[in-house]
């Protein structure tokens, strides 16, 4: 027991933090193997543009001085890219960040936050945190039930978190649906549509032709938070840098609880290479697609069956062994994702990687399953 427990604030009682995937570190510690590839994070296998590896090399003499706290020239390309006022964005050390400064400023303790069941681990984290009550709306094949998201609708609910596509499970919402149900949401329920996945979802190879970009909708809907990130096609997820666009009112009061150095220095000189090099991010996102086709074509010669995805994983059914399966991947050094946390304990979730990382993927997977 913790003896400062019952110090603590009531939803901090209690409270699990978010379970990262295995370091690959960790794995060479703690089981001996070497020669890992890690499917565990949606990280981007090509890694960072040669550009923003440049422009960190100019950022390196600077570092003695703080950073631009109100990262003013990233802010002006994205207004640029995105059509936005800078006073519409706030920046964050990831996108998880205006995650949670959405929960810090409009939730209260007793309180309701609403997403769906298998949604981002970290909107019940958040809303926990803030002793607040999380409702998870049971999931329709594995996606968003939009309907019964509205049904859920309380005079408590103050949040509602959307993930298009979701993570783990990989589902989207059409832009018609989406954009119905934020109409049908009272304006006073602020609706954050968190679209990590962005860049890949709108490939048309991976099919959802009809996947929205909900930025273009704040105008109609002030109570709209769009968050983005550098984490996954940008390959930046270890400097940390993501933002929120939404109504210069709502940033207003986002900004007001944003640490103010909350983006360091060299996350935002990556961030402003990493936007112009698009080439980069489009290779990236070719990849995925191809080795979405590869990887789910090998699984289902191997019987199994999957969750259709438009992000940059994708989350098998292994069967009611998903724990054991996980572990012998381990062994085999392959690092992937149990999901069971997330209510998934048949399925697990592997990050598309570069042709040979999923090969070695497939091949550990067929021998694990004999
Ligand atoms: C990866 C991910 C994020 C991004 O996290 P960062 O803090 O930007 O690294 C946000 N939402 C979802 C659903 C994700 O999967």
């Amino acid at each position: 027991m913790n003896r400062f427990e019952a110090l603590a604030a009531r939803g901090v009682q209690g409270l699990q933090p978010y379970q990262p995937g295995k370091p690959i570190k960790e794995l060479q510690r703690e089981y001996g193997v070497s020669d890992i590839i890690k499917l565990a994070s949606n990280e981007n296998p090509l890694g960072p543009s040669p550009m923003v590896l440049a422009a960190l090399q100019t950022e390196f003499p600077e570092l003695a001085r703080y950073p631009d706290g109100n990262g003013f020239a990233l802010k002006q390309k994205l207004a640029a890219k995105h059509g936005v006022d800078m006073a519409q964005i706030t920046l964050g050390n990831g996108s998880s960040d205006p995650l949670e400064f959405v929960v810090r400023v409009f939730v209260q303790p007793g309180d309701e936050v609403m997403f769906s069941e298998h949604a981002f681990a970290m909107y019940p984290i958040v809303t926990q945190a803030a002793s607040a009550r999380a409702v998870a709306v049971p999931a329709k094949d594995w996606g968003h039930d939009l309907d019964a998201m509205l049904a859920a609708i309380t005079e408590n609910t103050r949040v509602i978190f959307i993930a298009n596509p979701n993570n783990p499970t990989g589902t989207w919402l059409d832009g018609d649906s989406l954009q119905a149900f934020i109409a049908a949401v009272p304006e006073t329920i602020i609706v954050v549509v968190d679209e990590a996945y962005f860049e890949f979802a709108i490939d048309p190879a991976l099919g959802a032709e009809d996947y929205p970009d909900a930025s273009q909708w704040l105008e109609r809907f002030p109570n709209l938070v769009v968050t983005r990130t550098f984490s996954k096609a940008y390959g930046l997820a270890g400097l940390r840098v993501g933002y929120s666009l939404s109504h210069p009112d709502l940033a207003n009061l986002l900004n007001r609880i944003r640490p103010p150095f909350n983006v360091n220095s060299l996350a935002l000189a990556a961030a402003c290479a990493g936007l112009d090099d698009t080439d980069h991010v489009q290779r990236g996102v070719a990849l995925n697609a191809e080795q979405m086709q590869v990887v789910t074509a090998a699984v289902t010669d191997m019987g199994l069956d999957y969750i259709p995805s438009v992000g940059n994983f994708v989350c098998i059914n292994v069967g009611e062994n998903a724990a054991a399966v996980y572990d012998a991947l381990l062994h085999e050094g392959v690092i992937v994702r149990p999901v069971a946390n997330y209510g998934m304990p048949r399925h697990l979730r592997v990050t598309l990687g570069l042709a040979e990382e999923n090969e070695r993927f497939l091949t550990a997977l067929a021998k694990v399953l004999g």
